[in-house]
C-alpha cells in the first residue's frame, strides 16, 4: 500500500490538526476569507507559541480527502500552516497540487527549514525568531536570499530588545518582500511597537493578528 501511494499524489498522506475555514488575519492577505489547513508537528519551542495543541497528534489525511475538504468551504484563499508545516516533507507535494487546482495559496513557515522547495506560486510567509521567541538560533539565514516579492517576512516583537534586533537585521538585508512586524500577544502593546516604528520611520507594516482582536486566542479561528 505505501509504495503504491507513493506514486499517486492523490494518495499521498499528511497529518492533519485541523482544517477550518476563518478570516485570514496576518500577512498579505489579512482579511480574506481563507481556509486554513494546520499540519502537526513543529521542531521549536517558541515561548509565545499559540498552537502547541499542534506539536503532536493529529490524523493521517490524503491528499484528496485535504483538498475536498478546503474545496467544500467555496473559498479561493488556502493557507498551509502549522505548527512548522514543512516538517513533514511531503507539504511541499500538497502546495503544488492545491496551485494546479487554481486555489491561491500561502504557507505559514518558522524560517527555520529550507524553502526552496515550496513551489514559487505559493506566497510565502517566513518567520525571523528573535532572540525574545527562545527560537533564535534555529533560524535559517539562507531563506533570505529565495525571497521574492510575492512573499513576506514577519518578526514577532516581544520587546525593545527584539524590536532593535529586527532593525539591525533589516539595515543588514535588502528584503524584496514586504516585511510585518507583530507584537507578541499579551506581551507587547501594539501601540507602543507603532510608535518605535513610527520613531524609526521603517519600512515595515505592523500587524495585529486579526483573528485574535476578532474572537480573542482560541483554536481553530
Ligand atoms: S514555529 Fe510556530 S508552531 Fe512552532 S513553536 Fe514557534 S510559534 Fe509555535
Amino acid at each position: 500500500m505505501a509504495a503504491a501511494a507513493e506514486h499517486d499524489p492523490a494518495a499521498a498522506r499528511l497529518k492533519v490538526t485541523e482544517i477550518f475555514f476563518s478570516i485570514q488575519g496576518e500577512a498579505v492577505f489579512s482579511g480574506w476569507p481563507t481556509v486554513f489547513v494546520r499540519l502537526t508537528g513543529c521542531p521549536l519551542r517558541c515561548q509565545y507559541c499559540d498552537t502547541a495543541y499542534a506539536f503532536t497528534g493529529g490524523e493521517w489525511r490524503t491528499f484528496a480527502e485535504i483538498e475536498a475538504e478546503v474545496r467544500r468551504h467555496g473559498t479561493p484563499y488556502v493557507c498551509v500552516t502549522g505548527g512548522e508545516p514543512l516538517a513533514q516533507p511531503r507539504c511541499a507535494a500538497l502546495l503544488t497540487e492545491l496551485c494546479d487546482s487554481g486555489f491561491n495559496v500561502s504557507l505559514e513557515t518558522s524560517g527555520a527549514i529550507d524553502i526552496a522547495c515550496v513551489d514559487t506560486r505559493v506566497a510565502r510567509v517566513v518567520d525571523l525568531k528573535t532572540p525574545g521567541s527562545k527560537e533564535v538560533e534555529h533560524n535559517r539565514w539562507q531563506n533570505l536570499e529565495l525571497l521574492t516579492p510575492h512573499d513576506a517576512v514577519k518578526i514577532v516583537i516581544c520587546d525593545r530588545a527584539d524590536y532593535e534586533w529586527a532593525r539591525d537585521v533589516l539595515a543588514k538585508h535588502v528584503l524584496p518582500c514586504p516585511v510585518f512586524f507583530s507584537p507578541s500577544y499579551e506581551q507587547l502593546p501594539a501601540g507602543t511597537l507603532a510608535d518605535w516604528i513610527l520613531a524609526d520611520r521603517l519600512p515595515v507594516r505592523l500587524q495585529v493578528q486579526l483573528h485574535k482582536v476578532l474572537w480573542g486566542n482560541v483554536p481553530g479561528r
